[in-house]
């Protein structure tokens, strides 16, 4: 899968803390609400964006970032 690289996030990113919320694997996506944050891995994060894309406030992907 070759994904496409966004420079979006300025702030500080995800770490091996971060653990997605459905699953518990490393966190790769930070999905910002009016009501929160979600993290999500890889794989939740495609399969939530469908969802969450229209209501996120913002989309922190670093997918591309992380390695390993
Ligand atoms: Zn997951």
């Amino acid at each position: 899968m070759t994904g496409t690289v966004t420079p979006t996030a300025p702030s500080p990113t995800l770490s091996a803390a971060d653990r997605c919320d459905r699953c518990g694997a490393q966190a790769r996506v930070r999905v910002v609400l009016v009501s929160g944050d979600l993290l999500f891995c890889a794989h939740h994060a495609h399969a939530y964006q469908d969802k969450l894309r229209a209501t996120a406030v913002d989309w922190v992907d670093e997918t591309a970032t992380l390695q390993g």
